[in-house]
């Protein structure tokens, strides 16, 4: 029994959530105990999409319940044709493709590149009369072609939304990432670099973009009396919005600690044989969201991924299967070439990293991991 405990305790997951200072959030939250305001749009609500306008340079942010209806509703609020054709990623995430197939879309899944985002060298070629959007993903952190994706998309006359959940806070030559596209969209699970419980938001250039959020996640509630359109219900309440507030004025420490522990792992790592890093991007001022390591082949993947679970270390095969290959929709929709994000799929592993874990266990981690890869 004793000894289950300590398992448990010395058991380190892929990610661990942030917390603020626990008098922070109770400082925070107990006017909510006066004023009963717990969500529609309340205090918090305000400050926080106010708050994340500045620290992101956003003209203008719509808080959401969470990622995957932020993504959901950007993509209706475009109101593509019923049957319209999205070029997407299949090495994402599922909330990705499930957000533009309930949306009566049809996703067609592009190869990837070696820094894991969407080859924009092979949209043209799965562009149709049909396509009307181009929903790319900054995987791990890693920044698209935003250029060359913003080209194509002028060429054709296409929307660009890009699914931005694991690039919050990062830079590309000097701008917010979260500023690219028609619209970006953030996740605020209690998994990401920045958390606010649950939550997300949509990231907008024009006042009427964000009106159009703003009835989509309201039931199209204008006032007491009036409802201008057909909408649900994905309001951040007051205890998320509270929540990321107080996790903000934190995001700057965490980041850098991410950076210590990722610079560690790197140190330790770089010369193993076997096995390939990710390399960070000219030009980006990265996150430390995750630290996937490439290995040869499937079979040394799983023996490593096993080896590290029996010693209480659990990584992920993030992202196994590809999307395209999900048992809901497999073979349903166009998948060709996919062959590089299927050979990445087979051997990637994100190991564990958040801002708590401390040295002595990253060193622990890539011990283990080196050890392995020898007698694999
Ligand atoms: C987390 C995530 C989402 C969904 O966000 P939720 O807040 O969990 O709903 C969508 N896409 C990607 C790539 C993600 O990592």
């Amino acid at each position: 029994m004793e000894e289950t405990d300590k398992q448990m305790t010395d058991r380190i997951l892929v990610t661990q959530s942030s917390m603020p200072p626990f008098e922070e959030y109770v400082e925070m939250i107990k006017p909510l105990w006066e004023n009963h305001w717990l969500t529609n749009m309340g205090q918090y609500h305000k400050e926080l999409e106010s708050e994340l306008e500045k620290f992101l340079d956003v003209p203008k942010i719509s808080l959401m319940v969470n990622g995957h209806m932020a993504l959901e509703l950007a993509i209706q609020s475009m109101k593509f044709p019923e049957g319209g054709e999205v070029i997407t990623t299949p090495f994402t995430f599922i909330s990705t493709t499930h957000a533009i197939i309930r949306n009566k879309l049809k996703p067609v899944f592009c190869d990837v590149r070696d820094d894991y985002t969407i080859d924009y060298e092979k949209i043209e070629d799965l562009i149709t009369d049909k396509t009307v959007a181009i929903v790319p993903v900054h995987v791990y952190g890693n920044i698209c072609n935003i250029e060359e994706i913003q080209e194509i998309a002028y060429k054709y006359d296409l929307k660009v939304i890009y699914d931005a959940a694991h690039a919050f806070g990062e830079k590309y030559k000097g701008e917010s990432v979260a500023r690219f596209g028609d619209m970006s969209v953030l996740s605020f699970h209690a998994t990401k670099v920045f958390n606010a419980i649950e939550g997300g938001a949509v990231c907008c250039h024009r006042k009427e973009q964000y009106e159009k959020l703003y009835n989509l996640k309201n039931f199209g509630i204008r006032s007491e009396e009036l409802v201008v359109s057909v909408g649900g219900n994905a309001k951040m309440n007051e205890f998320q919005a509270a929540m990321g507030l107080c996790n903000l004025k934190h995001i700057e420490a965490e980041i850098q600690k991410r950076k210590v522990l990722v610079d560690r792992y790197r140190e330790l790592l770089m010369n193993t044989s076997g096995i390939r890093l990710n390399e960070y991007q000219k030009d980006v001022i990265p996150n430390y969201a995750y630290f996937p390591v490439l290995f040869d082949t499937p079979k040394i993947r799983n023996e490593i991924y096993q080896k590290l679970m029996e010693h209480g270390i659990y990584s992920r095969k993030y992202f196994y299967p590809l999307t395209a290959d999900q048992a809901c929709f497999r073979n349903r929709y166009r998948k060709l070439n996919l062959e590089h994000a299927r050979y990445f799929s087979e051997r990637i592993l994100v190991l564990p990293l958040y801002a708590a874990l401390t040295l002595e266990q990253i060193e622990r981690i890539a011990g283990l991991l080196i050890e392995s890869i020898a007698m694999a």
